[in-house]
Formats: C-alpha cells, sequence, structure tokens
C-alpha cells in the first residue's frame, strides 16, 4: 500500500518493547502533539544488533504487547516490517523501506535520549539522518551537556534536522520492568494494564539474565 499525498507526518517510534511501557507511549504521544503528526507507528524490532548477547523475548510476544498498548489510541499504529525481515534489525533498512511505503509523507523517527548518543555505532547514520528528521525524547538519567554537543556536532556536519523535545520524562525502562517482574513485584501504573496482564498470563520474565 502506498499514500501519494505530500503533507502528511509519519512518526516513527522503534524499539526492543521488552516490554513497552508508559515512557514509550508518553515520548510517542509528545511528539504526535508537538509536530501534529498523523500517525505515530511502532516497530519492534526483529533481533536487535545492539543487544546481540541478551536475551531478548520473543518478537510475537514483544509485538502482541506493543499492539495492547496502542489498541485505544486512535493515531498509534504497530508495524511488523523489522520483526518479519531476517537478520539484524537496522533503522537503517527500516527507514528505506518506510520511505517506499510512504511516499511523500515527512518520517519523523522518535528517540530516547540515551539511544541517540549511541547514533555513532548505528548503520549508516549519516543516511539515518538524510530519510528522517529525529526528534529527540528527554530520559532521565542521560548526560544533557553530551546531548547537547552531540546534536550540535549532528547539525554542523551533516545539516541533520534534529528537534530535541522537552516532554514528561518517565524514569521507566524495560530492563527495570523485567527485573520487578522477576521479583513477583508489581507493574501497575508503569505499563498499561493489559500488558500487565499479558506478562502474567504467558509468565514473561521469570527468570531474568545477570546481564538483562
Ligand atoms: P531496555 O531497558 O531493555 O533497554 P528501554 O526501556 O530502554 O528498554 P527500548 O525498547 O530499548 O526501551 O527503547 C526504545 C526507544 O524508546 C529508545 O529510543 C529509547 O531511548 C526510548 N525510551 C525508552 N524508555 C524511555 C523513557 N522512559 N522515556 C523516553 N524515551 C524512552
Ligand atoms: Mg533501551
Amino acid at each position: 500500500m502506498s499514500h501519494e499525498r505530500r503533507d502528511r507526518r509519519l512518526g516513527i517510534m522503534g524499539g526492543t518493547f521488552d516490554p513497552v511501557h508508559l515512557g514509550h507511549l508518553v515520548a510517542a504521544e509528545a511528539a504526535r502533539e508537538e509536530y501534529a503528526l498523523e500517525r505515530v507507528l511502532f516497530v519492534p524490532t526483529g533481533s536487535p544488533p545492539h543487544k546481540p548477547d541478551q536475551t531478548v523475548t520473543e518478537a510475537e510476544h514483544r509485538l502482541a504487547m506493543v499492539l495492547l498498548a496502542t489498541a485505544g489510541h486512535p493515531h498509534f499504529l504497530v508495524s511488523r516490517v523489522e520483526i518479519d525481515r531476517p537478520g539484524p534489525s537496522y533503522t537503517v533498512d527500516t527507514l528505506r523501506q518506510l520511505t517506499a511505503t510512504y511516499l511523500g509523507w515527512e518520517l519523523y523517527f522518535i528517540t530516547g535520549a540515551d539511544a541517540v548518543l549511541e547514533l555513532d555505532t548505528w548503520k549508516e547514520p549519516g543516511e539515518i539522518l538524510r530519510l528522517c528528521r529525529l526528534v529527540v525524547v528527554g530520559r532521565p538519567g542521560y548526560d544533557q551537556h553530551r546531548l547537547r554537543e552531540m546534536v550540535d556536532r549532528l547539525r554542523r556536519d551533516t545539516g541533520a534536522c534534529i528537534n530535541v523535545l522537552a516532554s514528561p520524562a518517565l524514569a521507566i525502562s524495560s530492563r527495570e520492568l523485567r527485573r520487578r517482574a522477576a521479583q513477583g513485584r508489581s507493574l501497575r501504573y508503569l505499563v498499561p494494564r493489559e500488558v500487565e496482564d499479558y506478562i502474567l498470563k504467558h509468565c514473561l520474565y521469570q527468570r531474568v539474565a545477570a546481564t538483562s
């Protein structure tokens, strides 16, 4: 399916979503509102290149949780592109694929501050910045000074369009949620209720590896 109009804006929220939590949803909603995004596409990673030595939960479980978390939002959609593409999930490949599908749309790639600080280690960062506008969402605990330096450097060196968005920054991480779940602690108000129920029903995160 392709879309031919020129003035439409697509947000893309990539992540491992193991599990999806309110930090992801708040970031996506803040970006949607600020940049008048017509849709925000959540793209769960198939095989995360930056987490190779960790045990990542089966893609279909992560996808199911993202579907549950976004079902009630009329502008949030979920894409299987990375899950269905074999090999490591590189953002640049996803952006190329979505550019071809969403012809004429402007792509806004939404990312947390921690992730963007690693941008130099991603595959073809220059091409990523050419294909989309980057929306950087604050996250508690990241180095604001380093972020500012990085954004300035990228703008200077590549002329990239990078927006740093002030949004309610929630100190929630999937890693911490996996730990909590493994300890039988509550996930209430950290993930949507449906996601909490799904985790319990499928006994996810009963054991958490020391590294994850
Ligand atoms: P993990 O602890 O397993 O790394 P995570 O909570 O960082 O999980 P990811 O799936 O790795 O979640 O993140 C997907 C995207 O969402 C990244 O761009 C990340 O920076 C961003 N993100 C994650 N949590 C938050 C948060 N609390 N606030 C803002 N952005 C977030
Ligand atoms: Mg992360």
